[in-house]
């Protein structure tokens, strides 16, 4: 059966009129969902009993359930673990800076895109995520803080140019004037650089920012830490970037993990300045965080800052991701893992 969370208000309109139903009950519905966030149909007051019992007969009511919260002490960053209808796990968080409230969302469950350095991939993709499910990890997280969001990432679990239909449809529901709209400006989807569909995706007229997930400054750095690499070229990738930048007017962000001994010293930073000289966009240094699968560590301190100048000094536009919630499982997919791992019941 069909998620009604998933429907567009247009497409709502027209099933609700194959159902023999008025238009604007359409727009009633959608503000039930997407506005006053009910999570059962009897919740809608202002729909008959018999339009509610059609409702459920033709639609699913998309849910997740929270299994875990992990509070942070430091910064109040939350790490939610949700379960999805099937079972699975799939990881959110939400973050409190000076200029709103930002949620990072997940796009698939697991991942198949192999990053070396990544938690989510490790067991390979279970599967995509519907546009209700990617909503819903926002939704939900609203109830229980009663906060307002205000800016989305889609940098949690799983690659979202690899579930391509889905997050755009996700964006368009969640920017929407009918729904919760978040400004597209307040929307960032980070890819691993699948190229044809950020191209794809700089086609869609919207306003978001993209992100690529660089961490290497030439091809042979990139293959070792990303298997995307072997079927994209770094340049390739820009081009795209490129595109993107021309076609929407939004600069792109551009990721990059420092990891100790790996991508971090001063020939690396000054072949990623070369690199990116002339491209539109800023780099953003994340000091990786370590998974216990993988003996990679995160560059020290003087390390980062070292690369960070030489970048500037070369007019790189350039910032350090702050750190938020480093005292809970920080790494994307940590959580779910030690939650599989630990079997259900375990609370922290
Ligand atoms: N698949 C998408 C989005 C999810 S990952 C992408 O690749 O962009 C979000 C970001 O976190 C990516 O830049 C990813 O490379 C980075 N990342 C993954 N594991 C990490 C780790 N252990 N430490 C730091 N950054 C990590």
């Amino acid at each position: 059966m069909d998620e009604i969370k998933s429907k567009s208000i247009d497409e709502l309109k027209e099933e609700l009129k194959d159902m023999g139903e008025a238009a604007y009950r359409a727009k009633q519905i959608f503000e039930w969902l997407h506005v006053k966030l009910v999570s059962d149909f009897d919740d809608m007051s202002n729909i008959s009993a018999a339009l509610r019992q059609k409702l459920r007969e033709n639609y699913v009511m998309t849910t997740l359930k929270i299994v875990r919260v992990q509070e942070s002490k430091i910064d109040s960053t939350k790490k939610f673990l949700f379960e999805t209808y099937d079972g699975n796990y799939i990881e959110s968080v939400w973050m409190q800076y000076h200029h709103g409230n930002s949620v990072c969302v997940s796009s698939q469950i697991g991942c198949r895109m192999g990053c070396r350095f990544c938690a989510s991939t490790l067991d390979g993709l279970q599967r995509s995520l519907s546009p209700a499910e990617i909503l819903e990890q926002i939704y939900e997280i609203t109830r229980y803080t009663k906060e307002r969001v205000s800016n989305v990432v889609v940098m949690g679990m799983g690659e979202p140019m690899d579930n391509y239909d889905n997050v755009v449809k996700f964006v368009k529901l969640l920017t929407c004037p009918e729904g919760l709209n978040i400004s597209q400006r307040s929307v960032t989807v980070s890819t691993c650089g699948i190229v044809p569909r950020m191209k794809q995706f700089a086609d869609e007229g919207l306003q978001v920012t993209l992100a690529l997930s660089l961490h290497a400054p030439n091809d042979e750095k990139r293959r070792e830490l990303m298997p995307i690499a072997q079927s994209f070229s770094v340049a390739e990738c820009l081009e795209a970037c490129d595109y993107y930048f021309e076609t929407t007017g939004r600069r792109v962000s551009f990721e990059y993990a420092l990891v100790s001994g790996v991508n971090d010293n001063d020939r690396e930073a000054e072949e990623l300045s070369a690199l990116l000289k002339g491209h539109n966009g800023h780099v953003n240094l994340i000091p990786v965080n370590p998974i216990k699968e993988r003996d990679f560590t995160r560059s020290d301190k003087s390390r980062i800052f070292a690369f960070q100048n030489k970048l500037e000094k070369n007019g790189i536009n350039v910032t350090i991701r702050r750190e938020m919630g480093k005292d809970i499982d920080g790494a994307c997919g940590q959580l779910r893992r030690r939650h599989n791992e630990e079997g259900p019941g375990v609370q922290s």
